[in-house]
């Protein structure tokens, strides 16, 4: 089904994965996509929007109710009551920087920045995650001072370290992805003018723009049939093949095992988008496995968001200005 949405499951491959190294020796040094979805540019609200929020409390049947323009301050009592014990986890394109027309020019306003190295100074854990690569996310945050998710979670900067970490599975299958382009970079293939993305942990065919799209098609057909024989997964976009490692690589999968080890009793995720929707799950689960006693699923609304960021959600903020609502809240008094 989500393979169907306009928000690429392209970003989103599914599996197992396995836990990080606990050092930062090794430095897995990845192309990745950029990060999901390449939205265009907001239109400008016609009136000044003020930021607003919601709460969504427990009711008696177990559901969640939403109860509308009520201060988050509520929500996030778990986590300011004891912040030496909670986590703050945040996606950044659309929840912590303005989403923007192109992708590489989107930036953390210094505002957000100087209030999230504040949040970091309080709180036990505080990390970004982002389908972009983790030094590139940490290049638009702008501190050091906390962890990083890249790659939709399957790359881990901590705090601290110089270089990010790739998943040892997912480095494993990257090598032989990079093997699988090399050796599909034919001359056959060139003369097809099919054009080749070297994207890291995942390869790209492209045949939009050939001269013969049909001949192209065919003859990455026949990649397909390859990758798949192989073990490796296939997935289709618009006029695109991409071939990827059969692992689960999410950001549920990512802050499963970010977090694993770590003793809190609070967990904050908040985030804008699809891939986000996967976090919320996580978070969900550890928290029925009772590995952590309060989870805050942030929804950050936003007129091009799924509905479900909204629906899932314990808190809804209005875009990254209710964010940065949020953040001061978690550090006021
Ligand atoms: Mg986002």
């Amino acid at each position: 089904m989500i393979e169907m949405t306009k928000i690429a499951a392209s970003e989103v491959p599914v599996a197992l994965r396995s836990s990080y190294p606990s050092h930062s020796t090794s430095s897995g040094t990845i192309n990745v996509p950029p990060p999901t979805p390449n939205r265009p540019l907001n239109r400008p609200a016609a009136v000044p929007v003020t930021a607003s929020s919601s709460v969504r409390l427990p009711s008696t049947n177990g559901h969640t109710r939403a109860v509308m323009s009520a201060l988050p301050t509520e929500a996030l009592a778990p986590l300011r009551a004891n912040p030496g014990r909670a986590a703050v986890l945040l996606d950044i394109d659309g929840t912590l920087a303005p989403i923007v027309e192109h992708a590489a020019e989107a930036r953390v306003p210094d505002g957000t920045r100087n209030l999230l190295i504040e949040v970091a100074r309080r709180y036990a854990v505080v990390a970004c995650v982002s389908g972009r690569r983790a030094s590139e996310a940490r290049a638009m945050v702008g501190t050091g001072t906390i962890s990083y998710l890249g790659f939709h979670g399957a790359e881990l900067l901590r705090a601290g370290w110089t270089e990010a970490v790739l998943d040892p599975e997912v480095e494993e299958w990257a090598q032989r992805i990079r093997e699988f382009g090399r050796e599909a970079d034919t001359a056959d293939l060139r003369r097809c003018r099919v054009r080749l993305e070297d994207k890291g942990a995942i390869v790209a065919f492209h045949w939009r723009g050939a001269p013969d799209e049909d001949a192209a098609r065919a003859a990455i057909d026949v990649l397909a049939q390859r990758a798949q024989a192989t073990g490796l997964r296939t997935h289709w976009g618009r006029k695109v093949l991409e071939v990827r490692p059969p692992v689960r690589i999410d950001k549920g999968a990512g802050i499963a095992s970010f977090l694993a080890g770590a003793d809190l009793d609070a967990v904050l995720y908040a985030g804008d988008d699809f891939t986000d929707l996967d976090a919320f799950r996580a978070l969900g689960e550890l928290q029925a496995e009772r590995a952590i006693v309060h989870v805050v699923r942030v929804g950050v609304s936003s007129e091009e968001g799924p509905p479900a960021i909204v629906d899932q959600a314990d808190i809804v903020v209005d875009g990254t200005e209710g964010v940065l609502q949020m953040l001061s809240a978690l550090v006021a008094g």
